[in-house]
């Protein structure tokens, strides 16, 4: 691993300015932050950029696997794979029984020096235990809220949890929601049959996130013929004080409801995610997914990870942290600065990290992509994590 007091000079990237607007100009990375942009200067290592992109890194705050790698594996390996697909932050997050959660939360901080030793990982996400329904997972997976779980599982992730999950309807959901938000989690409405009502109360009580808003969030049933009834996402969409994540394969969610999130949230209120899962970037294939998952089918980036034994149901998504970035410009029609803030700027400022935009003073974690928006280069502190050519892991 190189010094962070190492000085980069990237020259003569397309950089994506923090007013969304283009420039052919060089950036100065020193002490692990951005420290000049546009001013010729001399520097340890020089990057040329030229004919690519210098955006921010890509920050995937929900992803539970990548390549052969998985958030019940090798930390180090699986932050290496999220180096390849351009991820400079990402949350490994983690769904299973209570006590197999801890023991894996334990065992990564013991094997990574208190994530010391894994810089892109931002801390941990749970998934898991407080869902109203097991339809991600098993019954197992599933416990009712308690302070002393709530803290067991705290107490396990050692502060590093900085998002977790929660089925609003459950009994205590407000009283966890306020005292894990005390602590500085952010807590996300997931896995839900909530009524909007509940949903309110939750974010009265300071959730902030939505998980994959649309994936399985039931749709209202008709109870009168002419009356179009409201549903929770519909409240969701309209409510502004809670950030909705999209899972942008365009099979998770349909395009046009896709534009519909963007035009419903304000610009800071929807982040693009991966819910990866073990096999994602693999290539097309099949593979046997851990956890007793089973067999899996794995065709494109853009059609999920099918079980095979389960008639094809979707287990997550087969996305990268770049395919979902090209996914908004490609697939969505957005432009570089509008598929940058939903996959870098907004969950930095969701998680309160100086990260996500280029600008002095923000940590130096940037990704280059060349004109068909291919990773070439991927940045975390000022050091070089990736380089294409140098390093093919997926
Ligand atoms: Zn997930």
């Amino acid at each position: 691993m190189h010094d962070k007091s190492h000085s980069l000079l990237i020259r003569d990237g397309q950089v994506l300015m923090s007013d969304g607007s283009l420039r052919t100009t060089s950036l100065l990375i020193r002490d692990g932050r951005i420290a000049a942009i546009g001013a010729e200067q001399s520097a340890d290592t020089i990057l040329d950029a030229a004919g690519n992109y210098v955006l921010p890194g890509l920050i995937d705050i929900h992803t539970h696997g990548i390549g052969e790698d998985s958030a019940i594996g090798s930390l180090p390996h699986y932050a290496a794979r999220e180096a390849v697909a351009g991820a400079t932050t990402f949350l490994p997050t983690l769904f299973g029984p209570p006590d197999e959660t801890c023991a894996h939360l334990q065992r990564h901080l013991r094997e990574t020096d208190n994530l010391r030793r894994v810089p892109q990982v931002g801390g941990f996400r749970l998934e898991s235990p407080y869902l109203a329904d097991a339809s991600a997972g098993l019954p197992r997976d599933c416990a009712p809220i308690t302070p002393q779980l709530t803290e067991r599982l705290w107490q396990a992730g050692a502060g590093h949890i900085r998002i977790w999950d929660l089925s609003p309807e459950l009994p205590g959901a407000p009283e966890a929601i306020k005292q894990l938000s005390r602590l500085g989690v952010v807590c996300s409405l997931a896995h839900t049959t909530a009524t909007i009502e509940q949903a309110r109360a939750a974010v009265e009580a300071g959730a902030r996130l939505v998980t994959h808003l649309f994936d399985v969030f039931p749709m209202p049933p008709m109870t009168e013929l002419g009356v179009y009834p409201a549903g929770l996402t519909d409240y969701l969409l309209m409510e502004d004080r809670v950030v909705c994540e999209i899972i942008p394969d365009g099979t998770h969610v349909p395009p046009l409801l896709v534009e519909k999130t963007f035009r419903c949230k304000p610009p800071g209120g929807l982040v693009f995610i991966t819910d990866s899962n073990y096999g994602s970037g693999l290539p097309p294939g099949e593979y046997d997914l851990p956890q007793a998952w089973g067999r899996v089918k794995i065709t494109s980036p853009y059609d999920g990870i099918r079980l095979m034994e389960r008639d094809m149901e979707l287990a997550s998504s087969a996305l990268t942290p770049v395919d979902a970035f090209r996914s908004a410009v490609q697939r969505f029609g957005k432009d570089l600065a509008t598929a940058s803030r939903v996959c870098s700027r907004n969950p930095a400022r969701l998680l309160g990290l100086n990260k996500g935009e280029i600008a002095i003073g923000r940590d130096g974690d940037l990704v280059i992509l060349d004109s068909a928006l291919h990773v070439r280069t991927t940045i975390a502190g000022g050091v070089v994590i990736y380089h294409a050519g140098q390093d093919a892991a997926i």
